[in-house]
């Protein structure tokens, strides 16, 4: 018997759309409410693939959106399509056209089950939801996709816009420790120009100041690992918060392609056959993310440090910045002939746009990983006692750096955005720490096996005995089957 319905929407990125999917599946195979996903058209085929290779009954519905009305090309629905940041600023501000839509599905679901559903889950992003879900008497509850300290550095920050009030280049951000600082330099270009007029200003500031008003927020972390980032967000919200994760997808969907509804670059067994022939930790794995690459420069500085460091590396590579993210690879960005050369030596593996990013952490070969440390790529990472070299990119990456960096020891940070020059000798110095067995690389992937540990833990059920994400999860379904106080 169903008892209740909850409705999602995610923000349309993969980096969203990948844990909302894994939230619901935990919701679903915990509780007895009724899911529905709703996102656009183009997001819902995605969804509808990576469903479809498990059995369940997520529902998915569509919110009708047409992108060309917000002068975004034809076609485009989620971020990873788009290589222009101010392109990418109009698909967060087409959002908020998503309400009508969304006030209709959910008068839908009202007139089928004679009751409203019982909570919405939004997205930090799409704080509108708020008002949809107040005007109707539902519970509405944002689930961060990012930590703990990653969301209170980034909701805090675009809150208050620490940086505009010094003219230093460190700075105090309301909600950590008084002599705590960030660095001008972990802010992405778009929030240190950041005004409050501007047209990031003008979508975040509104936006996440009405999920801070939601009735609680959902975070995919874990509490043993983020406690001291998790006591911060809950006295700066005064909310609730719920630690769930990690939120990986089921085990049936590791090696599959429809895990992120993405064709990878290179075949599963292919990629595991050169993994196997490696000495256990010897591998470095290098990728940004699914919407993320680097510059031209960097990306031969990069090729050179790694030919130098004379250590085995897969690298998910994409044309550098200022070319099609998604064309075709041109020999040129790399220094002559080191494809060649990495592939005759089996030294390196490159795999072209998209690689099977959990099971190539989940091998024993790999060392450690080099990544703009999105927050699922951290918890994949972490998750499998894999350390980390950060090169942060955008959105709140720089601070999960510096959390890895300075309160966990799991990482070392290599540079930050795509704006810096550096040099292989640099690149070659800081693979060599990651990597080294012994001193701060065996440190580092000593406190990395903590973390994972900590992470099984929290998942865990043993009879009566449960792990903290899954005492959260519980909470949690208690929590929106109480009647909600207006
Ligand atoms: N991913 C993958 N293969 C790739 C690139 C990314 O499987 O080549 C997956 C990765 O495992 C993670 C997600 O895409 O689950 C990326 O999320 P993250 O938060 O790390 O970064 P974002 O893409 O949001 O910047």
């Amino acid at each position: 018997m169903k008892n209740g319905h909850i409705v999602m929407v995610p923000f349309m990125a993969q980096g969203h759309i990948i844990p909302f999917l894994a939230l619901a599946r935990q919701i679903q195979q915990r509780t007895s409410f009724t899911i529905t996903i709703a996102t656009t058209p183009l997001n819902i085929q995605y969804l509808r693939s990576a469903l479809s290779s498990t059995c369940n009954q997520i529902n998915l519905a569509k919110l009708p959106f047409n992108s060309t009305q917000h002068g975004l090309p034809p076609n485009i629905e989620n971020t990873e399509k788009l290589s222009s940041l101010h392109d990418v600023g109009k698909l967060f501000h087409s959002t908020v056209s998503l309400e009508a839509p969304l006030r209709s599905l959910i008068s839908q679901i009202t007139k089928q089950e004679g009751q409203p559903p019982l909570c919405i889950i939004s997205d930090v992003f799409l704080g509108w939801i708020k008002n949809v879900a107040d005007s109707l008497g539902i519970r509405n509850l944002c689930f961060s996709t990012c930590g703990a300290y990653g969301t209170l550095a980034y909701i805090s920050i675009w809150s208050n816009l620490p940086h505009r009030k010094t003219d230093s280049d460190e700075f105090w951000v309301p909600g950590f420790p008084q002599n705590y600082r960030f660095h001008r330099t972990q802010l992405h270009r778009y929030i240190r120009m950041a005004d409050g007029t501007d047209e990031w200003s003008r979508f975040f500031i509104p936006q996440i100041g009405l999920s801070m008003k939601s009735d609680g927020w959902i975070c995919n972390t874990v509490e043993e690992i983020e406690s001291s980032g998790l006591q911060l967000l809950r006295t700066f919200l005064q909310l609730p918060v719920w630690t769930v994760g990690p939120l990986f997808p089921p085990d049936a969907q590791r090696g599959s392609k429809h895990r992120a509804g993405k064709e990878p670059g290179i075949a599963l067994e292919a990629c595991m056959e050169w993994l196997d022939l490696k000495d256990d930790n010897s591998v470095l794995y290098i990728s940004f993310g699914s919407q993320n690459t680097i510059s031209a420069s960097q990306m031969m500085a990069l090729a050179e440090g790694l030919e130098d460091s004379g250590r085995s590396f897969i690298w998910v590579i994409r044309p550098p910045v200022g070319f099609d993210m998604n064309g075709e690879f041109r020999e040129e960005w790399l220094p002559k002939g080191f494809e060649e050369r990495m592939k005759d030596t089996k030294r390196g593996l490159f795999v072209h746009k998209w690689g099977p990013q959990l099971e190539i952490l989940a091998h024993r070969s790999t060392g450690a990983f080099l990544s703009h440390c999105g927050w699922n790529s951290v918890l994949e990472s972490l998750g499998h006692g894999v350390p980390m070299i950060g090169w942060p990119l955008a959105a709140e990456q720089a601070y999960n750096v510096k959390m890895l960096v300075e309160e966990m020891g799991v990482a070392v940070e290599l540079t930050r955005t795509v704006e810096t020059t550096i040099s292989g000798e640099h690149v070659k110095k800081v693979i060599e720490i990651a990597m080294d067995q012994q001193g701060k690389g065996r440190e580092m992937k000593e406190k990395a096996n903590e973390v994972a540990a900590h992470m099984r833990e929290a998942t865990s059920e043993k009879g009566e005995k449960k792990g903290s994400s899954v005492r959260a999860m519980d909470d949690l379904s208690r929590i929106i089957l109480s009647p909600k106080v207006l």
